[in-house]
């Protein structure tokens, strides 16, 4: 069994981070999931004019000084995407994409970058639609699979099934060159729908048809519903209280997730009152 930690913080983006930071303080134990670049979209922001204290600072800036706030706490990002979280009563179970994890407590950070589902998705999920391919590769041992891929950083999850599947459709929706295994077939098309009566048939893109047994979305998040069974939501985003507590006992949630305004400055408030509401919760266990 993995070493049980006092919160588990989904996300690296402001909220996560600032929640980090809390918990650190706090003298909790705790993992920050994400990525070492922090957040993509603090990354992509040309100036950042409403963030106090950084003026006119450009988004790459400010993730730099979050990355040195980060490393003089010592508070290390763990680079694995977490796929599923289940509410195991006291404590959750985490699945992620290198290794599973036990937490008390979650705070879910992940921000907005799920985009809308494919047509046939939501109705073929567990039956040959799936979020994460090294996961399930034993399911597809001599079948076909074809990957819709987000990110370059997805290359590796197509390389692994390669191993195992007949064959391998490599689907990237970004713009960078694919560097993949030479006996993935590589499709620069748009995906509109997933076909199956009961398990996945077909994909059809925008200019052909594919025959898969599976299909992997690995986009760079997991829809909150997708992501935690039994979380309730208000539309796209997930339903809090005052203390960014979710109808789900000892998990927390901050950030865009939870819903507009979509703001740095909010983000990372949230996320210090979540950790916080995390540590009274975990000292009431006690
Ligand atoms: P994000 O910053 O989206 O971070 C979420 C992180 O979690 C990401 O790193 C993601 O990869 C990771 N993650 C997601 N799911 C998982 C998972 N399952 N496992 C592991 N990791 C996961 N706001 C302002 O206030 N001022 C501005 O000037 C401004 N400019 C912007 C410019 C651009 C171009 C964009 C796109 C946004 C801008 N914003 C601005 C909005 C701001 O970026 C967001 O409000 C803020 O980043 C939200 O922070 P967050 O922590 O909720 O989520």
């Amino acid at each position: 069994m993995s070493d049980r930690i006092d919160i588990a913080i989904i996300g690296s983006g402001p909220a996560g981070v600032s929640a980090a930071l809390n918990a650190s303080i706090r003298k909790k134990t705790f993992k920050i999931f994400g990525s070492k670049e922090i957040s993509p979209k603090l990354v992509k922001a040309h100036k950042v004019n409403n963030y106090l204290g950084f003026y006119g600072k450009s988004g790459l800036e400010i993730r730099d000084e979050f990355a040195k706030h980060l490393e003089s706490m010592d508070i290390d990002i763990t680079e694995d995407k977490i796929n599923n979280i289940y509410s195991m009563g006291d404590y959750f179970a985490l699945m992620g994409t290198n290794n599973n994890y036990e937490a008390k407590t979650v705070i879910l950070a992940t921000g907005v970058n799920f985009g809308k589902p494919l047509k046939g998705e939501e109705e073929l999920l567990g039956r040959g639609v799936g979020y994460c391919a090294t996961c399930d590769a034993p399911l597809y041992k001599d079948k076909v699979v074809t990957i819709i891929a987000y990110n370059k950083h997805e290359e590796s999850e197509a390389n692994f099934i390669a191993q195992v599947a007949s064959k391998v459709y490599y689907i990237p929706m970004y713009k960078e060159e694919v560097e993949v295994d030479s006996s993935i077939e590589i499709i620069k098309d748009t995906p509109v729908e997933i076909v199956g009566d009961k398990f996945v048939e077909k994909l059809v893109l925008k200019d052909r048809e594919i025959e898969t047994d599976g299909i992997f979305i690995l986009r760079d998040s997991i829809s909150p519903g997708q992501l935690v069974p039994g979380l309730q939501l208000d539309g796209n985003h997930i339903d809090v209280d005052r203390k960014m507590s979710t109808n789900l006992k000892g998990c927390f949630a901050a950030g865009d997730i939870v819903g507009t305004p979509y703001q740095y400055i909010k983000a990372a408030g949230e996320g210090n009152i979540a950790a916080l509401s995390a540590v009274s919760y975990l000292d009431e266990q006690r």
